[in-house]
């Protein structure tokens, strides 16, 4: 199946209200402008310089996600154009994506990652330090939380990914009462995306499954 048809087929399952992000990386820019070419603008990388690099070659309007664990010293590259960085997952980067954000007069909107897997490799902020943040936010005035973006244990145990998935899920429902600018609730991968789903998931970020296994995995 062409990488059109496996994203058509993806993107017809889910609810309208529902983002697909394609998640690009390690895969070449043909790749991209097949999907660009029928509609798709949002599209998540995982590298800095490969973000860049893509960004420079494609249309201007490509709504780019960073959705990889980002170095501060590299947010300089990416805070001009950058649509959604999904890994804001400690008070360090923040602050520097605020910085940023001022010398750019652009407020950069961000997710926070939670981190919810029981695994060690895994990014993000434990709820604690999430809610501590989010009560500082008037310090950082060019970071905008839109919402919460979480990864589940790579695990066959379906039951286990839900579970990490309806925690986060509970957690942001709790946060969004007191703060109605978050909106987005960025969980699930090719593997899991459709228990993400069940536990009201509203952005997804699918590569292998749209453009095939990668050649090396991140
Ligand atoms: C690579 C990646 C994805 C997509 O993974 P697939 O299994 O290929 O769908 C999603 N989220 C993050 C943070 C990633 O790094």
């Amino acid at each position: 199946m062409s990488i059109e048809k496996k994203y058509q087929k993806i993107k017809d399952s889910l609810p309208k209200d529902v983002t697909l992000v394609a998640v690009s990386k390690t895969k070449p820019i043909e790749d991209i402008e097949k999907l660009y070419a029928i509609g798709v603008r949002d599209f998540g990388e995982n590298k800095v310089q490969e973000l860049t690099e893509k960004a420079k070659q494609l249309p201007k309007d490509i709504r780019w996600h960073m959705i990889g664990h980002l170095q501060s010293n590299k947010v300089k590259y990416i805070a001009n154009f950058v649509h959604l960085i999904h890994s804001a997952d400690r008070q360090s980067l923040i602050k520097e994506i605020n910085k940023r954000g001022e010398q750019e007069k652009r407020i950069i909107e961000v997710l926070i990652q939670v981190k919810i897997a029981d695994e060690d490799s895994k990014f993000g902020m434990n709820f604690q330090k999430a809610e501590d943040w989010l009560r500082k936010l008037g310090n950082y005035p060019f970071v905008r939380p839109v919402g919460m973006m979480g990864m589940a244990t790579n695990t066959d145990d379906d039951e286990k990914i839900q579970n990490e998935f309806a925690e986060l899920r509970l957690f942001f429902e709790a946060q969004q009462k007191k703060y109605p600018q978050l909106k987005i609730l960025s969980m699930g991968m090719s593997s899991d995306y459709e228990i993400a789903l069940q536990e009201k998931a509203n952005m997804l970020r699918v590569g292998s499954k749209i453009f095939g296994e990668r050649n090396y995995d991140e």
